[in-house]
């Protein structure tokens, strides 16, 4: 099996990725917190995970993925101040939170299958786990992790020797960004504590509450991700994914809370995306005013073109958001299309020459998912002395992992030709009926192209036609 050499956040540096059983790996991904619409932004970051899961696939890797649902506890600022993001959300469009949640979610899975970004193995939403967190926030304050003050509890950072393992930071660079009026929580004992569970809140209107050990109250959001996890996962990851921002404090405060739970390492590698931005800086939700893949679709880019725009950079790059750029990968995914759909079928494929490509394409996955270079492994293929069928099959296996549709496409295409030559056989019978005044038979030929999805128009040129609305 090729060996996958993955930048690991944990250690700060490039290194073969190997899960703690051989031949199979556990995945988590944080996932989407619904209550607005994703944004380019976030599904960058769900395009390279779903290309990370695909790679480990095709390498040879079993995997099974996990993702959570963000439906409760996510507060507007990541540490604990401001209100519940849902809550916001269904105030501003004047609904209940589980409706935002349920419309949310589904817009954010149309997204993924317009991407073509496959759904982990379990997707659970948060509001279905409220049992497990409690039983693990529970097991916290037992074992003199998390202690309750002024209602909630809260996970106590001072008892962990190293708090900041994953994101390296200094205390007082925690302080940057903090904004004056956010008020201090007196109930922390440590600046750095965390809220595992909500009740006396300043929130009264947070509509999802649930009983517990502490009163009636609602989860925070890191514990979310750990507990389903574990519930799913078991005590060992092999990957945990997010974007950038999630490293401090989502994923700080995953592990110090999974660590002390299980009282052993927890996870071994972990994986971020850099942010999408757009000129005025990064891409965001709660500033409201951001693009979704709709806004490109109406604009006349297909998902696939932006799925493009986003291999050819660096996961671990940023990316500036630019019209002239995605103008640019318009027009390459357009003439690449054009070529994989004029390769025929006909020939034997060439097995040994062929593997040099494999190889390369292997390689590419291999070196920190370098994916322009495994694009370009797809264009030297095209260019390769290798025969049309061979030229498919290459091309069909790389897409498993790209998922630029470049067959799909091409099948399409033929389907297209195909009824192109249906619909003009029945025009030329159509027309010879008319010239012998049989017109029962040319409506029937009309009626008949109808019910195949194609309108027909007799004009002073001739009959055109075009597929029905
Ligand atoms: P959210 O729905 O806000 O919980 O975010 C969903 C995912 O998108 C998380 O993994 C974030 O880290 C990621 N994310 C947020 N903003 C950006 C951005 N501008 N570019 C790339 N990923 C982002
Ligand atoms: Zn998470």
């Amino acid at each position: 099996m090729v060996t996958m050499n993955l930048y690991n956040t944990l250690t700060r540096q490039t290194e073969p990725f190997e899960p703690n059983e051989p031949g199979r790996v556990k995945m988590y991904t944080c996932g989407p917190t619904v209550y607005h619409f994703a944004h380019i932004g976030n599904l960058r970051t769900y395009i390279m995970e779903d290309v990370l899961e695909k790679s480990l696939r095709y390498v040879g890797y079993h995997v099974t993925r996990v993702m959570n649902i963000t439906d409760v506890g996510h507060l507007s600022s990541d540490a604990d101040s401001g209100e519940d993001k849902m809550l916001l959300g269904a105030k501003r469009e004047h609904k209940s939170v589980m409706e935002i949640a349920e419309f949310y979610k589904d817009a954010f899975f149309a997204d993924c299958e317009k991407l073509n970004i496959k759904t982990p193995d379990i997707v659970e939403p948060a509001t279905n786990c409220i049992p497990e967190f409690i039983r693990m926030i529970k097991e916290l304050v037992d074992i003199g992790y998390a202690y309750t003050a002024g209602g909630n509890v809260y996970f106590d950072t001072g008892k962990l020797e190293d708090y900041y393992v994953l994101s390296n930071q200094k205390e007082e660079d925690l302080m940057v960004g903090v904004r004056e009026d956010v008020e201090e929580d007196q109930n922390k004992k440590n600046k750095t504590d965390f809220v595992l569970w909500f009740t006396k809140s300043k929130f009264e209107d947070q509509e999802l509450k649930w009983d517990s050990p502490w009163g009636m109250g609602y989860p925070g959001w890191h514990i979310e991700c750990s507990a389903i996890c574990i519930k799913h996962l078991g005590d060992r990851l092999d990957i945990h994914c997010g974007g950038i921002d999630n490293v401090f404090p989502h994923h700080t405060n995953e592990i110090a809370q999974s660590e002390a739970f299980l009282g052993h390492k927890w996870c071994n590698h972990w994986f971020h995306v850099l942010h999408l931005n757009d000129t005025s800086g990064k891409m965001s939700k709660s500033k409201g005013d951001f693009l979704t893949l709709s806004l490109l679709e109406s604009k006349g880019y297909s998902p696939m073109v932006y799925r493009m725009f986003c291999l050819q950079s660096h996961y671990r790059k940023p990316l500036e958001f630019n019209y002239d750029v995605l103008d640019n990968t318009k027009a390459a995914y357009e003439k690449l299309v054009k070529k994989t759909s004029s390769l025929q079928e006909s020939g034997e494929l060439q097995q040994e020459e062929m593997q040099e490509y494999r190889e390369a394409f292997s390689r590419a996955l291999a070196a920190d998912l370098n994916t322009s270079q495994a694009v370009t492994v797809v264009y030297d293929v095209l260019k390769a002395e290798l025969n049309d069928a061979s030229k498919r099959k290459l091309i069909g296996e790389f897409d498993a992992v790209l998922g630029l549709d470049l067959l799909r496409k091409a099948e399409k295409k033929e389907a297209d030709s195909e009824l192109a030559a249906f619909v003009e056989k029945k025009l030329a019978e159509r027309k010879e009926a008319k010239k012998a005044k049989d017109f029962a038979k040319a409506d029937a030929i009309r009626d008949e192209l109808l019910a195949k999805g194609v309108a027909i128009k007799d004009t002073r040129e001739g009959t055109v036609w075009e597929l029905a609305k």
